[in-house]
Formats: C-alpha cells, sequence, structure tokens
C-alpha cells in the first residue's frame, strides 16, 4: 500500500492517465507488451510506474525498470515519483551514466536508455525486472530503437522460460505504427491504449512573415509584448540552443530585471603558476620510440561496473553554437521593469538544482519565464504555462554518409514538434502560441521527425550488437533499420580497427557481400566494446599501456569524448562595457593554451595536448569552478572529464587487472618518449581520419593554401585558428572531426609521422 500526502493524491486524481489505470493493467497482465499513448503531461511518466508497483509487479526479488532518452528526465522523474509515493530515493532511484542512487533496496529505477543496453550485455534475460517501460518512445533516440528490438526478443524468452517479463512502450505521439505494424518487431501487434489528455484549447498565433536571420530578436521582441500586454501566465520559449537560451536569458534580465546579477571575474595571479608547474620540464632528446599495434590489452571480460551511454539525445546542446549577439536596440523596447519577470533557463546540460527550479512555482508577484531547448517539448512538463513562443526551428547534427563530416545546422522542426511545443500552453488552461513563422511555412514542414538511427554513424551500435554475439546486424529487428550503406561502413571501419574479423576472400561476390556483414568479433573487440567510449577511442584505450602510457591515454579519451571543454574564444560581447575586457580575456585564455600545448616535442601532440594540458593543470587546481572560469574551461565539462577517467580508469584495470593504472590528481606531463608514444597510439584510433597538407608547389586553385587533402574529400579541408597546430601546419595530421562552419575545419588535430602510416 502507497501512503501518499492528500495534495498529492488531488493532483493525481487530476491526470488523465488515472482514468486508464484498469484498462492498463489489464492489457499488461493479458498481453507481453503493451504500447501507451498520451499527450505530454498526462501522467505516463509519473502514474504508470506507480501502477505497476501497487499492482505487485515489485513484490517480489524483480524490479521496475524505466527508460529515458534524457539524463535529465531519469533524475527527475526518480524524485517526482518517489516524492508522490512517499518513498525514500533508496526504493525510487536512478542510475544514469556517472551516478546514480540505486540501492538494494530499490523496487522502482529510472535510467538512460543507455544503462539498460547495458545492463542486457550482462545479463541478456534482464532477470532483476519484472518490467521494462520505454519511455519517450516517440523521441526515436537510437538507444530506444535497439532496446525495442532487443526486448521483443528477450520478453517471449522470458515467458518460454517460466519467468515472465512484460514491456510497456510509451510514446508521447500516436504515431506508433513503426512499432505495431512491424511484424519482423512484434509478430502478433501490441495493444495501443490512448490516454485522453485533457487539453484545454491553445489558439495558434502564426506570424504574417518569417524572419531568416534574427529569429532570437523577434522571440524577444515577442516576449516583451506578452509580458508588457496579456494576462499573467507562465511563458515558454523554444529555442535551439545554450547560447540562443543564455542570450535570450541575458537580455530579459536587463529589460525586467527581477534581481541584480553579479559576476565578476578578477585575475588571479596564481593560476599561471600552476600552469608553469604543471607544465612539463624539458627532456633530452632520443631517437623515436615506437609503439606495437599488435600489443593490446584484450582480456575479455565479463564483469566491470561501468556503464555505456552514448550522451546522444542531447542535440540541442552539442557543438559551437550558431551564436546570435545581443542587438542593444532592442533593449531598449519600451519594457515597463516594474514588472519583474522570473527568467530561468532550461536545456539538457544545465545543472539539475537549476532545473529542478522549473517546477516551483515562481516568486509572488512575477511572471516565470523559461526558456528552453526542446528538452520542455515532452520530456518534462512545466506547470503554469499559458504562452508559447516558438521559434519553430531544431539544432541537429548532420552527419555525411560518405565524409563522415558532420555539422550543427538550425532546421525547421516538424509539424509534430510544434504541435507537441504548441500543447504545453493548454496543461492548466486556455492558452496561446507564438509561432515566430507564417502558415505557409508550417505547411512545408515534415510531418514527423525521423529516427535518429537512420541519421548518424552506427559503428558503437554495431560493436555493442556484435558483442552480443548479434552477428547479422542486418537482420536485427529495427524499428526503424538504418541503411545498408551505414551498416557496411560501420563494419569496415571495426575490422580496420581490429575489432571485428575481416571476411574471408572467397572471391564470389555475393557471398562477399554477406560476409561484409556479418563479419565475428574478436577478443580485442570485445575487450573495446567494455570501454564506454567509442569504437576509435576504444581502440587507444585498448593500446595505452604501453611506454606507461595509459594514464595519458585515458585522460585525453576523457576530454576526447566530452564535448565542448574550452569556452568559446569567438563569442561575441554583450556589451561595450563587456567588449574590451573580453579582448584581454581572449588573449589571456589564448596565451594559457599556448601554455598547454607546450613546447618541441609536445607541441605536436597538438589539440590533444592541450587537451591533455587542460585536464591535468585543472586537477591540479582541484578542479575548481572557479579555476574553470579563469581558465576558460566548462566547469561541467571538467567534472564529467574527472567522472570518465575513473570510470575509464576501472574498465582498463577490469580488461587488463596487471596494469593496475590509477586517476593521480598530480599527474606529470609525458615525457617526449610518450608523447610520440601517444601520436602513435592517437594515429591508430584514428587512421581513417587522416590528412595530408598540400604543398605549395601542387597548389593549382588558390583554395588548397594551407589547405589539407583527405582520401574521401574532393576539396580541402584546415585546420581552425584555434589550434594549436595552425601555425605549424604539419605534413600529416589526423582529427577528430570535420565540422563544417564557414569552412571545412577539422577538430582535434594531431601531427604524425609519414612513416607510421600503415
Ligand atoms: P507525461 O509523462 O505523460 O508527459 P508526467 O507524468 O511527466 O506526464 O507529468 C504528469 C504531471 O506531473 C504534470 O502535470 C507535471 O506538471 C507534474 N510533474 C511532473 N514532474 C513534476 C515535478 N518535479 N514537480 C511538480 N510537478 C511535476
Ligand atoms: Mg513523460
Amino acid at each position: 500500500p502507497v501512503d501518499r500526502s492528500p495534495e498529492i493524491q488531488e493532483a493525481r486524481l487530476k491526470l488523465p492517465v488515472l482514468a486508464e489505470e484498469q484498462v492498463i493493467m489489464e492489457a499488461v497482465r493479458e498481453n507481453p507488451c503493451v504500447v501507451i499513448c498520451g499527450e505530454t503531461g498526462s501522467g505516463k511518466t509519473t502514474q504508470v510506474p506507480q501502477f505497476l508497483y501497487e499492482a505487485g509487479y515489485a513484490s517480489g526479488s524483480e524490479i521496475i525498470g524505466i527508460t529515458e532518452p534524457r539524463r535529465v528526465a531519469a533524475v527527475s522523474m526518480s524524485h517526482r515519483v518517489a516524492k508522490e509515493m512517499n518513498l525514500s530515493t533508496r526504493v525510487v532511484s536512478y542510475q544514469i551514466r556517472y551516478e546514480g542512487n540505486v540501492t538494494s533496496d530499490t523496487k522502482i529505477k529510472f535510467m538512460t536508455d543507455g544503462v539498460l543496453l547495458k545492463e542486457i550485455q550482462k545479463d541478456f534475460l534482464l532477470q532483476r525486472y519484472s518490467v521494462i517501460i520505454i519511455d519517450e518512445a516517440h523521441e526515436r533516440s537510437v538507444y530506444t530503437d535497439i532496446l525495442i528490438g532487443l526486448l521483443s526478443r528477450i520478453v517471449p524468452l522470458r515467458n518460454k522460460k517460466g519467468m515472465p517479463m512484460k514491456l510497456l512502450v510509451m510514446s508521447a505521439t500516436l504515431r506508433v505504427e513503426d512499432f505495431t505494424d512491424n511484424t519482423k518487431l512484434f509478430r502478433t501487434p501490441p495493444p495501443v491504449i490512448k490516454v485522453d489528455a485533457r487539453q484545454f484549447p491553445v489558439t495558434i498565433h502564426f506570424n504574417k512573415r518569417t524572419p531568416m536571420e534574427d529569429y532570437t530578436g523577434e522571440v524577444f521582441h515577442k516576449i516583451c509584448k506578452i509580458h508588457r500586454m496579456l494576462p499573467p501566465g507562465g511563458i515558454l520559449v523554444f529555442l535551439t540552443g545554450q547560447a540562443e537560451v543564455h542570450n535570450l536569458c541575458r537580455k530579459l534580465r536587463k529589460a525586467f530585471p527581477y534581481r541584480k546579477g553579479n559576476t565578476t571575474t578578477d585575475e588571479d595571479e596564481e593560476t599561471s603558476e600552476t600552469m608553469r608547474k604543471f607544465k612539463k620540464a624539458k627532456q633530452k632528446k632520443t631517437s623515436l620510440p615506437r609503439i606495437d599495434l599488435d600489443n593490446y590489452s584484450a582480456l575479455p571480460v565479463d564483469e566491470g561496473d561501468e556503464d555505456r551511454e552514448a550522451g546522444i539525445g542531447d542535440e540541442e546542446d552539442e557543438g559551437s553554437d550558431l551564436d546570435i549577439g545581443d542587438d542593444p536596440a532592442s533593449i531598449e523596447e519600451k519594457a515597463d521593469p516594474s514588472i519583474p519577470l522570473y527568467v530561468l533557463p532550461l536545456y539538457s546540460l544545465l545543472a539539475p538544482e537549476q532545473q529542478a527550479k522549473v517546477f516551483r512555482p515562481s516568486p509572488h508577484g512575477t511572471r516565470a519565464c523559461v526558456v528552453a531547448t526542446n528538452v520542455a517539448e515532452t520530456s518534462l512538463t512545466i506547470p503554469g504555462i499559458k504562452y508559447v513562443v516558438d521559434c519553430g526551428r531544431v539544432k541537429k547534427r548532420f552527419y555525411d554518409r560518405v565524409t563522415g563530416v558532420s555539422s550543427f545546422r538550425v532546421t525547421w522542426t516538424s509539424q509534430a514538434s510544434a504541435n507537441q511545443r504548441a500543447g504545453r500552453a493548454g496543461r492548466t488552461e486556455p492558452g496561446h502560441c507564438y509561432r515566430l513563422y507564417s502558415s505557409a511555412v508550417f505547411g512545408d514542414f515534415s510531418l514527423f521527425s525521423e529516427a535518429e538511427i537512420t541519421r548518424r554513424p552506427v559503428e558503437d551500435l554495431v560493436l555493442q550488437m556484435k558483442d552480443l554475439n548479434i552477428d547479422k546486424v542486418v537482420n536485427f529487428p529495427f524499428p526503424t533499420s538504418p541503411s545498408a550503406e551505414a551498416l557496411v561502413a560501420a563494419e569496415q571501419l571495426l575490422v580496420s580497427l581490429g575489432a571485428l574479423k575481416e571476411p574471408p576472400r572467397t572471391g564470389r561476390v555475393k557471398e562477399m557481400e554477406q560476409a561484409r556483414l556479418s563479419c565475428p568479433i574478436t577478443p580485442l573487440g570485445r575487450a573495446m566494446a567494455s570501454f564506454p567510449v567509442a569504437p576509435r577511442y576504444a581502440k587507444m584505450l585498448a593500446l595505452g599501456r604501453q611506454q606507461d602510457c595509459l594514464p595519458y591515454v585515458i585522460a585525453v579519451v576523457a576530454a576526447m569524448t566530452v564535448r565542448e571543454i574550452f569556452e568559446d574564444l569567438d563569442r561575441p560581447a554583450c556589451s561595450e562595457d563587456e567588449s574590451s575586457k573580453l579582448i584581454q580575456r581572449r588573449a589571456r585564455l589564448t596565451q594559457m593554451r599556448r601554455l598547454w600545448a607546450g613546447q618541441g616535442a609536445s607541441l605536436l601532440l597538438g589539440d590533444l595536448m592541450v587537451m591533455l594540458g587542460a585536464v591535468g593543470a585543472c586537477e591540479f587546481a582541484g578542479c575548481t569552478p572557479k579555476f574553470c572560469e579563469e581558465n576558460g574551461l566548462r566547469y561541467k565539462a571538467m567534472v564529467e572529464i574527472r567522472r570518465l577517467r575513473g570510470q575509464l580508469t576501472n574498465a582498463v584495470n577490469a580488461v587488463c587487472p596487471e596494469v593496475g593504472v590509477f586517476v593521480n590528481p598530480k599527474m606529470t606531463p609525458p615525457t617526449e618518449h610518450q608523447v610520440v608514444c601517444l601520436r602513435q597510439i592517437v594515429l591508430a584510433g584514428l587512421g581513417d581520419h587522416l590528412a595530408r597538407r598540400v604543398q605549395a608547389e601542387d597548389i593549382l586553385d588558390p583554395k588548397w593554401k594551407n589547405g589539407y587533402k583527405t582520401p574521401l574529400l574532393d576539396d580541402p579541408v584546415y585546420i581552425h585558428p584555434t589550434s594549436a597546430l595552425f601555425k605549424t601546419l604539419p605534413d600529416f595530421i589526423v582529427y577528430q572531426e570535420i565540422m563544417e562552419t564557414t569552412k571545412m575545419y577539422m577538430r582535434g588535430v594531431s601531427a604524425i609521422e609519414a612513416e607510421w602510416i600503415p
């Protein structure tokens, strides 16, 4: 029996999903798999786990598992459900990539989909669980899709073995045919239960014209108008990325101050002293050492307590933002600063304490204004919203399937997403949605967003699936299958990394085709699969124990897999006042990065040396917010790197206990000798990301000046001006990725020697 407080009980009764409790529970009893559709806010995430709990699905030793595509949702929903049920977080718990509060008493476990995928690797039958709920299935995140495919096999297996298990798939949209009308997935289509949302009418206001350039400016004007002219009620704004969110918050706070913010950045002399301490001492010259490419740690393991999470599904926050600078003229807009606006940002990378603020009532006498990315579209329901301002755009990462070049682009969202956004305005009373685009433009939006799995490289998934002994990945029951091209590319890369065994050359085309898509995993591949990073980086870890390079490889890999560790030096100033300070700051931070890049031999490790230097210096200083702020490092990223270093260290020790590697906060810089080894290790992982400088005498077209040639691209790619190797322009380099902005720029560049190239 659950002992809920009267207020909670009252709030629950208002949720539409409560009316369907009987129907849902009966369907669950009678079917192995059930699909539940219901508008965002109808109570699916918070209530369905409680129904199952009360029906006894966690009364034995088995527990109830719920997966979320976003960490934000896993954490905040577990807290909410614990509170509603009046149970401690020892019982209603969460687990995300780096942290969790699961105990032996846990009965309801919220987790990211990556965490559950990792558990399947350890126990394919998921015997701890009596039921798995896949939440937010409409988001079609890669891991969600894979989990549904795997569970479509696991559930019947459990039934066959007499240990029945249930699968619930929950979606905020009615578009579930990919799950239900897919006989490869479910031979008998699962029943679909529709929860009628009590949705108040939302009046949609389209713009007459569609601003193409300064849409954030338009958003600002619209909010000012709403705030000055319309009755009370919270405003929810949809933008595309973190920088946009921050810029708008700043502008709004300035226009309608709620309280004075003050952040001072005082220079600190100590900083460079710490750097100097970390900086490497000069080393004696020796002949170049060589890394043995066949000498890797490849003891496959079944145990290990790390979990995997790609950090995907957070696209809106990734990459360098298209920063829209402030427009001082618009701040002059006749705002009435006497009515405070309680402005709150909301995006995936925001600290949980900050995120939690949106659920609390705004201070008395203020109007709440939540400036969000699309995390607010379906995962989180923000109370009290009456007005939605929708810029109609979304930021997505695009990959070129052939060349692997990726770029972040802001594109129009889909009609389904725009309608989800509008729906946020009608949860508590009739509302209004202001679409900052015309109805004609809306008519041109695609109806739905594509499943993520069709849009990104899949080598990490293929390796995971091979590790689950799914050799013929093409035959896997994907709700939506990745393209054959993408699967072939993934297998080829994994073969070249040594993670899969090359198919024998039979000479027969048909057989070769088949074999190329069903290469078996190697022992190295199993070791790589146990590292919670992408295959290229896993390969580096596997080679890292040579020449005592492992601590450095771990630190570099951690830094390479965490996004945006450095403050963006090209960030525009928000005021005249800030402008001169910013110039000084830029100069100082550039200097700092030069220091981290080291000298002589270190310099050739390039951007990766800068990362290593930054990580080393930051740890040396105790990884404090102050240090990060002063040195242009993103604090959250540095904390994530720290956790990942710990996790990777454990993972390597599990695969190869005799190396006994540990995280040393006072890591000394690598020797010259080690730097050379590190460059070879990096090449072993990034071997397909090789670029050769086009020599001056070979240049016919001026666009090739300082350009690099890659095997797959016809056009030149460049070293970015902020790169440590921008001035050096080595003849041969490897890069982490190519990002297309104004030009095709390589990110994460290291120099290599021609004779190392296999
Ligand atoms: P769904 O999953 O169908 O979108 P939820 O179960 O997430 O719906 O939300 C149901 C209700 O619970 C919403 O009205 C929401 O406002 C409320 N709610 C969810 N989380 C919190 C929270 N942390 N604090 C207060 N209310 C919350
Ligand atoms: Mg939900």
